[in-house]
């Protein structure tokens, strides 16, 4: 069994790896936002309850995702496990979870401070057709213009240095409790996140085993 959690903070590269090792594993990856997504499309009374609190602007409860999610975990494609990415976020959610499914192991992906916020704070998108473009990454050909269309780049208040500072502080704060309870069962492997795609997948491949 695969039963894989990634956690790691925004702007480390989580989503991107993930996706080729569920594909490499032949195992389903999971991103709380898809399954909602997905829940609510089907219309299945747990997707009709999520909805409404969508609707409503508000956070979907954590009890409502985990139920989402165990029923997404009793399909046939999820039967040599799964790779969730970006759940669970804090504590709580991590002790939910165990008391729903066992996880055998947890990514944790790092990497420097300073890193991150170049990466993230290099992010900029196009207001019109909603492309998105990194400075740093994958940058537009006429800078600050959008290659399809030529609008000029702007920046999501998120993504402002002193915005992406402050999330960061958020996650360290409440990720460490998480990390702490993965790595008192034993589960917790701790990933440098640093260097190329191909170079991270290496790393990810031998911390999964
Ligand atoms: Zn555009």
């Amino acid at each position: 069994m695969h039963r894989i959690v990634f956690l790691g903070p925004p702007g480390a590269g989580k989503g991107t790896q993930a996706a080729r090792l569920a594909r490499e594993l032949g195992i389903p990856h999971l991103s709380t936002g898809d399954l909602l997504r997905a829940a609510v499309a089907a219309h299945t009374p747990l997707g009709q309850a999520a909805d409404a609190h969508i609707r409503a602007g508000r956070l979907v409860p954590d009890d409502l995702v985990l139920e989402i999610l165990e029923a997404r975990l009793r399909e046939p494609d999820a039967r040599a496990g799964f790779l969730l990415d970006g759940f669970p976020r804090n504590l709580a959610q991590a002790e939910a979870l165990a008391r729903r499914t066992p996880i055998d192991v947890a990514v944790a992906f790092d990497l420097p401070p300073d890193v991150l916020v170049t990466r993230l704070s290099g992010r900029w998108m196009c207001p019109k057709c909603q492309s998105t473009y990194n400075v740093a990454t994958q940058p537009p050909k006429e800078a600050g213009r959008c290659d399809r269309d030529g609008t000029a780049l702007v920046q999501r208040p998120d993504d402002r240095p002193e915005a992406v500072t402050t999330r960061l502080k958020v996650y360290a704060e409440q990720t460490a409790p998480l990390l702490e309870l993965y790595r008192r069962a034993g589960r917790l492997r701790p990933l440098d996140a640093r260097g190329s795609p191909d170079e991270v997948a290496v790393r990810v491949r031998a911390a999964v085993g």
